[in-house]
């Protein structure tokens, strides 16, 4: 490979590998590591010690996390539970209104390109004797108010529909769908792990119920999470699934994460007076990524709408490039792509089918994630790289020769051998 590939100039200040992954992971923000600090060595009371200072103080400092928050999302303190991040909050929402809400329906409505978190949830629920309808989603990613309104009966209890989507950053309808949940009288849980910080999203506003967030996502620490559980409006109830000390209002016992909470504190309050121009700061990014790959190359497609978007999102497949070659040309770039190299079964990303690609497609699609320490001239020596190694690999398959002759490929009979 790297005798064909020739490397595009590294541009000042750029240095290698890029990390463009920030759907994954984003890495700490330094002044979060700072406040984080003190909370690992002389302050490391236990926020539950009511008999002293050290305890005193750590409970302070906890409570400052759940004000900064609460007031990112517009909740107040005493709504916000503290979880080990946002698989926890997902299970817990779900599975802690599916018990508690039991005697009223057993039916869950959520939809397909849920994070994992919540499908494997719902799957169990279903074991469990819990009824769940799965909506699926139109080529843009966004699920039809129709079909939600379709599949509510008497006994459904709760919907679970994702805020913003992990892989092709699509923004889902969350004022519409809360406002129906509320007249229904049903609850609205929402997995908000990509909105959160990233755009405005106030859960009264909104009518979301329940609402899952994660410190990882918006450069907090790993680790910790949060489940924002409405107190009023109505007054939501969630049985505990982990027992012990009463922590959080009995709703998830266990010793509190205090560096780890004064962290996602931190993390929020950043968040909060820096989104506006953080996003203004990515979409520039995001269009000049997408623009340059689109005036260099052929036969790509955006995947997701792009109306109803992620600022920092671009998820673009590169038709008739294998995906593997792809990623292996620009490997000191770090994205991910819609093919499970990780999986031994290569199944193509199941987001990506459910908006009706086929598997060719998928295949050949990265997710580019841009985030808050990302700069231009990385933008453009990802653009740069992308274009050369994509330009390369066509030259060598026969597919897109054909495909750029107009053959249509979906006709050809291939010869069995
Ligand atoms: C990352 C992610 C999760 C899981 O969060 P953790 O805190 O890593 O458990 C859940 N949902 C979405 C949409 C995510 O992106």
């Amino acid at each position: 490979m790297s005798t064909v590939l020739s490397e595009p100039k590294l541009p000042a200040g750029v240095k290698l590998p890029i990390y463009m992954d920030n759907h994954a992971t984003t890495p700490l923000d330094p002044r979060v590591l700072e406040t984080m600090l003190p909370f690992f060595t002389n302050k490391f009371g236990n926020a539950a010690s009511r008999n002293h200072s050290f305890g005193w103080e750590a409970e302070k400092a906890v409570d400052l996390a759940r004000e900064q928050i609460a007031k990112l999302i517009g909740a107040t303190a005493k709504e916000i539970i503290f979880t080990s991040g946002a698989t926890e909050s997902n299970n817990l929402a779900i599975k802690g209104i599916g018990e508690m809400y039991r005697e009223r329906g057993n039916h869950i409505i959520t939809q397909v390109t849920e994070h994992k978190a919540v499908l494997d949830t719902c799957k169990r629920m279903e074991k469990l004797g819990y009824r769940v309808t799965y909506l699926p989603v139109n080529a843009d990613g966004l699920i039809e108010m129709d079909d939600l309104k379709r599949a509510i009966d008497d006994k459904t209890i709760l919907v679970t529909i994702m805020f913003a989507n992990n892989e092709i950053g699509v923004i889902q309808p969350i004022e519409e769908i809360g406002k129906l949940c509320h007249e229904r009288g049903i609850l609205f849980h929402t997995d908000a792990v990509q909105a959160v910080g990233k755009i405005p999203v106030d859960v009264n506003a909104m009518n979301i119920d329940v609402l899952s967030l994660s410190g990882h996502k918006i450069y907090g620490p790993k680790g910790v999470g949060a489940l924002y559980v409405r107190r009023r409006n109505p007054r939501v109830q969630i049985a505990a699934q982990m027992d012990g000390g009463g922590h959080e209002r009995g709703m998830r016992s266990g010793t509190l994460n205090v560096p780890g909470i004064v962290g996602l504190g931190m993390a929020c309050e950043i968040a909060r007076l820096e989104m506006a121009e953080e996003a203004a700061k990515l979409i520039a990014m995001r269009d000049r990524l997408r623009k340059k790959l689109e005036s260099n190359l052929d036969f790509i497609h955006l995947n997701g709408s792009m109306e109803h978007h992620l600022p920092g999102n671009l998820n673009m497949s590169f038709i008739h490039v294998e995906g593997e070659s792809l990623l292996m040309g620009i490997n000191d770039i770090a994205v991910s792509s819609g093919s499970a190299c990780t999986s031994a079964t290569l199944e193509p990303s199941y987001v990506l089918k459910a908006l009706g690609l086929g598997d060719d497609v998928a295949h050949s699609s990265i997710r580019f994630g841009l985030g808050r320490f990302n700069t231009p001239a990385e933008v453009d020596y990802v653009a740069d790289k992308v274009i050369d190694v994509v330009q390369k690999l066509r030259e060598l398959s026969p597919l897109y020769e054909m495909a750029k002759e107009g053959i249509d490929l979906t006709k050809v009979q291939w010869q069995a051998h």
